[in-house]
This record gives C-alpha cells, structure tokens and sequence, in this order.
C-alpha cells in the first residue's frame, strides 16, 4: 500500500489540508481520480503518476503536479487570512451551509445566484468576523460537525460541482459551534 513520504506530510500540513481532504489515487486511472475528487471533496491526491519535473506524486484537482505549482496557495492564504465564518439555512433543503467568506453582502448573493445545492432560498442571518485564521477557524467547525455532514451528487451548485460544505443540523446549532470554537480561539463577535 502507498503511504505518504514525510516530506509530502510536511507539505499537506503547511497548505493546512487535513487528511480527510487527500485521496489515495494509486491504481485509479487520471479521469476517475478527478471526478472522485470533485464529487466527494478532496483536494489532493497521492500515489498518483510522478510529476515530469521531479517526480513528485502529490496532485490537485486540476491534476497539476501539487509540490510544483504552489500557485494554488490560494489555499493556505485562505486559511490564515481575515474573514466570516459563517452558516446559512435553506428552508427548502433543510440543511445548514458552514463556510468561509470576506465579504458577507457578496457571499448572501452568490449562495443563491450559484444554487448552492441546487436551492436558492438561503438565509445568512449573521457570521463570526476573525482577524485572522479565518480558514483554519473554519476547517475546526466543519471537524466538529463531520458526523452531520452530506455529500451528496443531489446536491450540485449551477456549475455542476457537489456542493459541499452541506449539514443536516439546525441553523442554531451550527451558530453555537461556530461562537464555541471561535471563543477558543479568541475570536467573539
Ligand atoms: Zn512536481
């Protein structure tokens, strides 16, 4: 079985991706590697066919050599710049979105001009504004509420992608673990 190199740890763990977002693509062929990607949420995938370049074998999405073209730092920045952590409901799916935005006005529009899940009556009522670590604030929450995830091929925004970011809890809850975690990290609203 393939297993991580202690260099590929270090680097999944300086772009803040947690296990639960990396994929073992040995033995799955490139096109089925990505569409599992897309569909259940992964960001990188190991074992995979070794980079031209160097011979790395840790790939995104886009199926670029991942160690080679850090370009999509987007990630990491992410993860530690200022933002809303925030929770939105849709009545009609009855379910609660748990996500990262900088700009809450533009982010209330998008969730419903993209058919976040294929819904558009999303409600944001409010968001956890964090100095920094917004990202990482982020990831914790979605941790904490892993069991009540969905994943779901029903679920798909307009451009097609499986919406992630999806649980089955109540908006309440959701606003309660994101100002516990919050608080344990110094952030109040
Ligand atoms: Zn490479």
């Amino acid at each position: 079985m393939i297993t991580l190199t202690n260099e590929q740890k270090k680097f999944l763990e300086d772009f803040g991706i947690t296990m639960e977002r990396v994929i073992n693509g040995d033995g799955l062929g490139k096109t089925d590697c990505i569409a599992l990607m897309n569909d259940f949420d992964y960001e990188i995938a190991y074992g995979v066919s070794p980079c031209q370049k160097e011979g790395h074998t840790l790939r995104w999405k886009s199926w670029h050599c991942a160690q080679c073209n850090t370009g999509s730092r987007k990630f990491s920045e992410r993860y530690t710049s200022y933002g809303y952590v925030y929770y939105a409901y849709s009545e009609k799916a009855q379910l609660t979105k748990v996500g990262f935005c900088t700009n809450m006005t533009e982010r209330r529009k998008t969730l419903n001009t993209k058919k976040t899940g294929s819904f558009y009556d999303w409600v944001m009522p409010t968001a956890l504004y964090c100095e920094e670590n917004a990202g990482f604030i982020e990831s914790l929450v979605h941790k904490e509420l892993n069991l009540y995830r969905i994943i779901d091929t029903e679920y798909k925004d307009s451009d097609g992608q499986v919406s992630k970011e999806l649980y089955k809890i109540s908006p309440e809850l959701a606003w309660k673990t994101i100002l516990r975690i919050g608080k344990e990290n110094g952030y109040e609203p």
